[in-house]
């Protein structure tokens, strides 16, 4: 039986050819985190048809090889840095009888991009003849993070279990006269006692008009009667990230405020009913901007509806509609992402609402699970 991370590797190694790469040098670290189990602030892995490289310096030596030694479906061979990661990829790649590399464009640097590219067509030669090429490479271990396999899918439910859980203490925080940095850090402890390794991004306590901006920091502002406050916070469990945002007011909420938590809360759902396999993200942004737009708050919904979940806070795939957006491929089973309409009236406040799905065969799982209005 191939294990989940066998898997991973294979999975890469088919990518590899389809790209028609002899070797792809993977930096961005949550995807050398992917797929060699590694949690470490440096480290990078060469992956080639038949064998694979771990680059790592003294710190995480003795780590790495706890993790991969004797896993036979990992054949990685472990070299330690002696003067630094630039010098000794250098050497890995020199010594590879490759002529097309692939590096992520997204993560490496230009400094180190010209640093191998030299070594490359000074040092080397490879069989074929004529000098190895660097191949600028887009998400290719992305989009397979993308679809989270079953080992995966088991610890996302567990953290957002435990997020909707922790959850249902917080409207009891929300009390007239404390500053939004009070909530915040009452809010941040809450996240560490329910058994998170940290928050997933700095939490969001924004109250009245500050919830007019989607992304405020919380700051000294006291909480008055009437302000609708949102709250929007994640955890971080077993390296993956769960996110949640729900909007409650001071005391009784205004009329028009209670306009805007109906009509961003009609919003939420129809984005989720639009989530089934091979729905376009577009489509689902749509669905959620749509409502908003019958409310005429077209224009108070600025950002995208959602973002994909996992060891990063925010990855494939994008449930947006915003030019420049990546490649608008359909949804598939096995993919975590949120959903987060949001509507923001300068003068009035701002109410998000947030939860996490699960793309299953026919529709979605719901992974959070609190109620909107607490
Ligand atoms: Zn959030
Ligand atoms: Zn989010």
């Amino acid at each position: 039986m191939t294990s989940t991370s066998g898997r991973r590797l294979a999975l890469l190694q088919s990518d590899l050819r389809a790209l028609n790469l002899d070797a792809l040098v993977i930096t961005h670290l949550p995807n050398v985190r992917y797929l060699t189990g590694l949690n470490a602030s440096a480290g990078a892995v060469v992956i080639c048809p038949d064998d694979c490289t771990l680059i790592v310096d003294f710190r995480y030596v003795t780590a790495a090889t706890t993790l991969l030694a004797g896993d036979v479906e990992r054949p990685f061979e472990i070299r330690v840095v002696e003067n630094t990661y630039d010098d000794t990829l250098a050497e890995r790649l020199g010594s590879l009888t490759a002529s097309r590399i692939g590096i992520e464009a997204a993560s490496m640097t230009v400094g180190r991009f010209n640093r191998l590219a030299d070594v490359l067509a000074t040092g080397h030669r490879p069989a074929q003849g004529g000098a190895s090429v660097l191949v600028p490479t887009e998400r290719v271990v992305e989009r397979r993070r993308a679809v989270k396999d079953e080992e995966e899918i088991a610890i996302i439910r567990e953290a957002a279990r435990r997020l909707s859980k922790m959850a249902r203490s917080v409207p009891a925080l929300v009390v007239e006269g404390r500053t939004e940095l009070d909530i915040a850090a009452d809010i941040d402890s809450a996240i560490r006692s329910a058994g998170f390794e940290r928050p997933a991004f700095e939490t969001i306590v924004a109250s009245g008009d500050n919830a007019a901006r989607p992304h405020a920091r919380p700051g000294s502002r006291r909480l008055a009667s009437g302000d609708g406050v949102v709250l929007d916070f994640g955890g971080v469990y077993d390296g993956y990230c769960v996110d949640l945002t729900r909007t409650v007011s001071v005391g009784p909420a205004s009329p028009d405020l209670g306009r805007l938590v109906a009509a961003v809360r009609e919003a939420h759902e129809a984005a989720i009913a639009a989530v089934k396999p091979g729905a376009r993200p577009s489509e689902i942004d749509h669905a959620a901007r749509e409502v908003l737009a019958r409310h005429g708050l077209a224009e108070a919904f600025g950002h995208g509806t959602g973002h994909g979940l996992g060891l990063e806070i925010h990855e494939d795939p994008r449930i947006s509609k915003l030019p420049g957006a990546l490649p608008d491929e359909p949804v598939a089973p096995g993919m975590v992402f949120t959903i987060e309409p949001g509507a923001y009236v300068p003068g009035l406040g701002g109410v998000r609402i947030e939860d996490d799905v699960l793309v299953v065969e026919g529709g979605c799982e719901l992974l959070t699970d609190v109620p909107i209005d607490f």
